[in-house]
């Protein structure tokens, strides 16, 4: 894995049959980039009462996340959805069936993500502004229909592989380990270890001075912030 840092920061890295992963697909607000800054990113929910459990954690500890919600789990997950806005996260995009949107059409593609936004809309008032294909798995055609949906898309730098049955203690040593400045890390909210693992990684990470921000801090909007922005477009996979 490869780090490429430039004046407004992204990290730039090799994803290999898919497995792997990374790239921010626009770069980061330097100054946030700059301090040493983590977004905690949470897949695939809402998950009723776990995502419930999650947020009491996050709330605890006073840390503000980010959700990339699949529609078909909002639909039956509304309140739940309310309530990860009204605690101040950042909720965004991660289609609406969760499919290999690699394999779709584009028009698909777009619809997929479409979809979900409309119904974080619906649900919640407010326009998501970034996504992430589900399993990373992605190509021009999939990072074009983002684009199309209005949307930006984030990967990450850090994998947890919270999702390979990983005891708490590895899932939090590994992020502990991994995170750098500007730093995204994919976990997945339906994972009871990924919540066991959440006070040892934000304890750990305090420890080594970070400070955890939304991806609405990490990348602001371009209105509020268009001198600090780069967008870049393209990424490997
Ligand atoms: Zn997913």
């Amino acid at each position: 894995m490869n780090e490429r840092t430039g004046r407004f920061a992204l990290a730039s890295l090799a994803a290999f049959f898919g497995a792997v992963l990374i790239l921010l697909g626009a770069g980061a607000c330097e100054a946030v980039r700059r301090e040493k800054t983590v977004a905690l990113t949470f897949d695939d929910g809402p998950h009723g009462e776990k995502t419930l459990e999650l947020l009491k954690v996050l709330s605890d500890d006073r840390v503000k996340a980010s959700f990339f919600v699949v529609g078909k789990q909002v639909a039956f997950n509304r309140q739940v959805l309310r309530r990860i806005r009204d605690m101040g996260h950042t909720i965004a995009n991660h289609s609406y069936t969760h499919p290999n949107l690699t394999e779709l059409s584009p028009a698909a593609a777009r619809d997929e993500y479409a979809a979900c936004s409309e119904l974080i809309r619906d649900v919640t008032g407010q326009t998501p502004r970034f996504c992430r294909p589900p399993g990373g798995r992605t190509n021009a055609a999939v990072e074009r229909a983002g684009r199309e949906a209005g949307l930006q898309t984030v990967y990450w730098t850090v994998n947890s592989r919270d999702y390979t049955d990983l005891p708490p203690e590895e899932i939090a040593r590994k992020v502990a380990g991994l995170v750098r400045p500007g730093g995204v890390v994919l976990l997945h909210g339906g994972v009871t270890a990924t919540i066991e693992a959440l006070p040892a990684i934000i304890r750990d990470l305090r420890k080594k001075g970070y400070r955890f921000v939304t991806l609405d801090e990490l990348f602001p909007a371009p209105e509020s912030h268009k001198a600090g922005i780069r967008r870049r477009g393209g990424s490997d996979s």
